[in-house]
């Protein structure tokens, strides 16, 4: 299993010196940097509070470059919930002190060691159980699992008291351990996949070397391999994965049972017999029981997934929102983080980073939108984690529709068993009518003035019926250089059904550096002061425009039409 990679959070410039030494020892690790206080960051974030909660609920790792009690402070109110604890260091920013936190069971220590080492310093670790003997027994190495965390605490706490203990079974990681052993111990610390009644005196690890093969339909299959196990009387926690053919990829019972057992699901290539599958992907030393139509195979060591199969294929379409990092949904944050492979339109590619060393980018040109679907799908169906890059939202005149049109087209079993999902954003129109009030308050139209893949006839239908409707409008892609005189056209038609006082909106580069928000009429308005990275908005006959105290305006629709009913 890979760790998951941490983040390093720092408030000012004094600790960027320490913070790079660390992110030396974590490739891929990014340097969060406060906005205005740090140059140099891999990622600015507006306020430290929020950020350091929101990394902790997403069950990053953080490496904070501050006081402990800031850290203390900040996270307690999310310390009583129930749910993700991953480990959290508090270090020096001078790199004189490394102070691991929260996150014992998560690996805290192990990181505080790792830091230690890098900076040349000790970490203070305080663990009772750990000083002593040199590892947590309570967070064994990946591959095993632990039986039960509150048996196991009092186990420690006996250990701990004096009491010597003996090891049963094959548990290497122990060796350098300094575990008072004694062959006769009342206290054991057992390792085995055997089922078996947890007692007060043992710690029960189970080696991860399980694999269920599910080769038919089985009902209720979670349960059926719970029993299934049950009578070859090996643990359920022993359960690595299951595997299944490709040709079962995309069935929802197999990822039903795989959630519910809380396992990976591993995918053997081409036909043939799931005994033979779990035989190759463990290798000869396996055992393997055919029961109903499961095979559990069961090898000598933990398995390593790595080498079982492969993952079902994920190709997400994501919207990055219109640019500011804060209007990024959190779904659309973590798929990012989960990419092998990132395409899109380099700009929003650059705009979604950074990335990691491992993260592979494909740049694409923007009209090169059905050949970057396909590609996408090629990448997603050999199993790896794809994400298709849009500004604002993916289905608003972006890549979603391509992907969709893409799949549409294709007979290939593999891209139709991909884990396909798009992930929503903030869209232009919708950004930009945020910031100037509620221009959009009620019903409203969404246009693309491009007549690269319409004919300019139906746009100019379909501006004439919605002017006419008093809709207010929003205009995606109005004007570029290719399509230079469209949208005076455009306007004259709005102008045949609208009067000139009608107030319009125009944003320019919304959400990102050196944005723009125009008040404006229709009256007054003139293609010259549109281009292609502007959103323009144009009210309905109700839609009103006052002061606001800063000397700017608002602009919004009632959200009643006609006469205002009575409130
Ligand atoms: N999927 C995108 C739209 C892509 S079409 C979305 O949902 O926002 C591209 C057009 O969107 C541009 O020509 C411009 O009109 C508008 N646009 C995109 N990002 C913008 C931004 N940050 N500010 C203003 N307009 C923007």
């Amino acid at each position: 299993m890979t760790r998951p990679v941490p983040a390093i959070v720092i408030l000012g410039n004094g600790s960027l010196a320490t913070a790079q030494q660390i992110q030396r020892r974590y490739p891929g690790a990014l340097i969060h940097g406060l906005a205005g206080r740090v140059d140099g960051a891999d990622r600015t974030y507006p306020e430290f509070g929020a950020t350091l909660r929101t990394l902790y609920q997403q069950d990053t790792p953080i490496i904070a470059l501050c006081a402990a009690g800031i850290i203390i402070r900040t996270l307690a109110p999310l310390l009583l919930e129930k749910g993700a604890e991953p480990p959290v260091l508090a270090v020096a920013e001078d790199g004189s002190a490394v102070v691991p936190l929260l996150g014992g069971l998560g690996g805290v220590n192990g990181l505080a060691r790792e830091i230690a080492e890098a900076l040349g310093i000790h970490a203070a670790i305080t663990t009772s159980g750990e000083l002593r003997f040199g590892t947590c027994l309570l967070n064994p190495p990946s591959g095993y699992a632990l039986g039960d965390l509150e048996l196991g605490k009092r186990f420690v706490s006996d250990l701990l008291a004096g009491e010597p203990v003996r090891i049963e079974g094959d548990a290497p990681w122990l060796a350098q351990a300094q575990l008072p052993q004694d062959g006769h111990a009342r206290l054991a610390i057992h390792i085995g996949s055997d089922v078996r009644e947890p007692a007060a005196h043992e710690l029960l690890i189970y080696p991860k070397n399980v694999v269920v093969a599910v080769s038919a339909e089985v009902a209720d299959l979670a349960t059926a391999i719970g029993q299934a196990l049950q009578r070859a009387n090996i643990a359920v926690q022993s359960l690595a994965c299951l595997l299944a053919s490709a040709q079962q990829m995309a069935s929802p019972a197999l990822h039903e049972a795989a959630h519910a057992l809380g396992v990976p699901l591993r995918f053997a290539p081409g036909a043939g017999e799931v005994g033979e599958w779990a035989r190759a992907a463990l290798g000869s030393s396996v055992s393997v029981q055919v029961d109903n139509g499961l095979a559990i195979a069961q090898a000598q060591q933990p398995v390593d997934l790595q080498r079982i199969g492969r993952p079902r294929g994920r190709l997400a379409v994501i919207g990055l929102g219109p640019g500011a990092a804060e209007l990024m949904v959190p779904a659309v944050k973590a798929e990012l983080v989960r990419a092998n492979d990132v395409l899109g339109y380099e700009t929003y590619v650059r705009m979604a980073g950074p990335f990691r060393a491992d993260q592979v980018l494909h740049n694409t040109d923007n009209r090169e939108e059905m050949q970057r679907a396909r590609h996408a799908f090629e990448l997603a169906a050999t199993g790896r984690s794809v994400v298709v890059v849009s500004s604002g939202d993916p289905g608003v005149f972006a890549m979603a529709a391509a992907v969709l049109e893409a799949l549409h087209e294709s007979s290939d079993p593999a891209w139709h068993s991909v884990d396909l999902e798009i992930l929503p954003g903030v869209s232009a129109s919708l950004a930009t009518a945020a910031q100037a009030g509620a221009p959009l308050g009620h019903d409203f139209c969404v246009l693309s003035l491009s007549d690269n893949l319409k004919p300019w006839t139906i746009i100019e239908k379909r501006l004439d019926l919605a002017s006419q409707a008093d809709l207010a409008l929003a205009f995606y892609n109005p004007i570029s250089r290719s399509r230079p005189w469209q949208l005076g056209q455009a306007l004259a038609i709005v102008r045949r059904h609208r009067m000139p006082e009608t107030p319009v909106v125009l944003g320019r580069d919304v959400g990102r550096p050196g944005q723009t928000l125009r008040v404006t009429t229709l009256g007054q308005l003139t293609p010259e002061q549109v281009d292609m990275r502007t959103m323009v908005l144009i009210g309905s006959s109700t839609t009103c425009v006052f002061p606001r105290a800063d000397g700017r305006s608002w602009v919004y629709t009632p959200r009643w039409y006609g006469t205002k009913p009575a409130t």
